[in-house]
């Protein structure tokens, strides 16, 4: 919990998926005051609303790092949240609690290297249940997986392409219930103002303090502007580009941004009741089972329509995420999903298409070559959380699952960023952007250091708190030396909230 003189700071939240959605809450139940802005008309309609939501538990991830951290966070998220799992009132054999993967023959890696990971994984769920009985929300470990017999699937998967079909207790978070429940939560609160349709086009420093100005333009053209003291950019593709508008240069070969296109199916009825199944490793297809004869069906050839290092993300790429697609490119991209996965599942021959979704996922880096082993897609250790700049978040929730983990990293990244503040605060009363180029030129011997760049050298000390003390406490040395002598440097670190009225001679020039 912040302090009572913290609860007044304004956080800004640009982007509302559930990256945004999630720290907007998190920040709010902390006692900030949000501003969530969106471009689109609703909340939570992008990228978020693209995915079968799978209540991933690794097992699609060669790198045991990446495969763990999602298992660790979809088991915390089931805690979190009982009751919006897919299947939650069925008994626990039914097909609709149980992913399906199966190891094809053309996999990129050797099926006992998969097998290997999978017996690792196992045993990591097992060590999280007996250090933490409550966690075990997925059943008993070693139920955690088994190896099918090839009768117990030929009947439903293509088994002349699969060398080993294991049966997962992974299975699919209701998204459209967990939707409502985060959307009822967002508008209820008290600290959250909610701003829809509108795109946030340009980000400034706010004149003398250490705060922005945003611009956001709305879906009339017309621009509105609004200020904050600090910043969370959840905007997920557009992270870059919008800090680039601070003069945060995007570093070479940062990330890739694919755009994916996954379609919801009819399924016929002897589908009804068919297990979630992914075929992987490498390029392959899966279905998604959400009940009630509904699928979602992705083929990986087909799926990943394409990727951009750019800045900007293209107007091509834009087009399908802002329902600007045609009928006739939706119908084509519906035909080639459906054939693609009929090679895998011949019962989806029966299928029907009933919509289109489009997303992006995001990977560091730029090996991200689909048909590659080597490929960054197998590593995807990071959170999406990052402290680019003096009060300044970036929050791209890498798996929909990771919403509430980053959330809680983004806040404790806030309340840092404010206790810095506050430092500053304490020292210097009413600060000005000036006092930072003094303090900046001061601790850098530069005298290249501007009003603006300023912020761009001290960021890197105030990611670390008790450097930017000692900096602090070097740098005011000489308003220090008109307090008394006898306090502790030390005490004054420990309570950052209760600056001390004096400051030690040693630390004076
Ligand atoms: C096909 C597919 C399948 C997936 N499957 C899974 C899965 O099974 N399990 C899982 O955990 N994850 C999955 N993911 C990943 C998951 O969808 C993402 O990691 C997650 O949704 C990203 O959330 P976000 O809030 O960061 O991004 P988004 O949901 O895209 O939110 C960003 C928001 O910012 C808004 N925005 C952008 N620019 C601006 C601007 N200039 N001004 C104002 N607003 C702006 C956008 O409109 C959007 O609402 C999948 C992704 C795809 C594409």
């Amino acid at each position: 919990m912040p302090a009572a003189n913290l609860v007044k700071k304004k956080v800004l939240v640009m982007g509302a998926g559930v990256g945004g959605c999630a720290a907007a809450l998190k920040l709010a139940e902390a006692g900030y005051e949000v501003i969530l802005l969106e471009r689109n008309k609703k909340v939570l309609a992008a990228t978020s609303n693209a995915t079968p939501c799978r209540l991933g538990l690794g097992f699609h991830y060669m790198d045991l790092e990446t495969a763990l951290k999602y298992l660790e966070a979809t088991i915390d998220f089931v805690v979190a949240h009982p009751g919006y799992r897919v299947g939650e009132d069925l008994p626990d054999e039914h097909p609709l609690r149980h992913v399906r993967y199966f190891i094809t023959k053309d996999s990129q890696f050797p099926p006992e290297m998969i097998m290997q990971g999978y017996e690792q994984l196992k045993q990591a769920y097992a060590k999280i249940v007996e250090q933490a009985p409550h966690k075990q929300v997925f059943g008993p470990p070693e139920n955690f997986f088994r190896i099918l017999d090839r009768t117990e699937y030929e009947h439903q998967a293509n088994s002349d392409k699969i060398a080993i079909g294991i049966e997962t207790q992974e299975h699919l978070l209701n998204w459209p219930s967990y939707q409502n429940h985060l959307i009822e939560q967002l508008y209820a609160h008290p600290h959250i103002k909610i701003y829809t349709e509108q795109e946030v086009t340009d980000i400034n420093y706010a004149d003398e303090k250490l705060g922005y100005e945003i611009t956001a333009k709305t879906s009339l053209n017309q621009f509105s502007t609004y200020s904050s003291d600090l910043l969370v950019n959840a905007t997920w593709e557009n992270i870059e580009y919008l800090n680039s508008k601070l003069n945060f240069p995007m570093t070479k070969d940062a990330r890739t941004i694919r755009l994916k296109v996954m379609i919801e199916v009819e399924l016929p009825e002897d589908l009804e009741n068919v297990h979630h199944m992914f075929f992987c490793f490498g390029p392959h297809c899966s279905l998604s089972n959400l009940g009630k004869r509904r699928g979602f069906l992705t083929y990986e050839p087909v799926t990943n329509i394409g990727q951009t290092t750019a800045l900007k993300v293209p107007a091509e790429f834009e087009k399908f995420t802002s329902g600007q697609a045609t009928e006739i490119e939706k119908q084509e991209y519906a035909t080639k999903i459906l054939a693609g996965a009929c090679t895998y599942i011949a019962g989806l021959a029966q299928a029907k298409y009933k919509d289109i979704r489009f997303g992006y996922v995001i990977t560091s880096g730029t090996n991200i070559n689909i048909n590659s082993a080597d490929s960054n897609i197998h590593a995807r250790r990071e959170s999406g959380v990052e402290k680019p700049a003096v009060n300044l978040i970036n929050n791209g929730s890498r798996k929909l699952l990771y919403m509430d983990k980053n959330a809680q990293e983004v806040l404790e990244a806030v309340n840092e960023q404010v206790q810095a503040l506050e430092l500053l605060n304490a020292f210097l009363g009413d600060y000005t952007r000036s006092d930072l180029k003094k303090f900046a030129q001061h601790q850098f011997f530069s005298a290249d250091i501007t009003d603006e760049n300023a912020f761009e050298v001290i960021k890197k000390t105030v990611g670390n708190k008790v450097q930017l003390n000692a900096y602090l406490l070097k740098f005011f040395s000489k308003q220090a030396t008109k307090l008394t002598k006898d306090t502790k440097s030390e005490s004054y670190q420990k309570d950052a909230d209760n600056p001390p009225q004096a400051l030690p001679q040693t630390m004076c020039y």
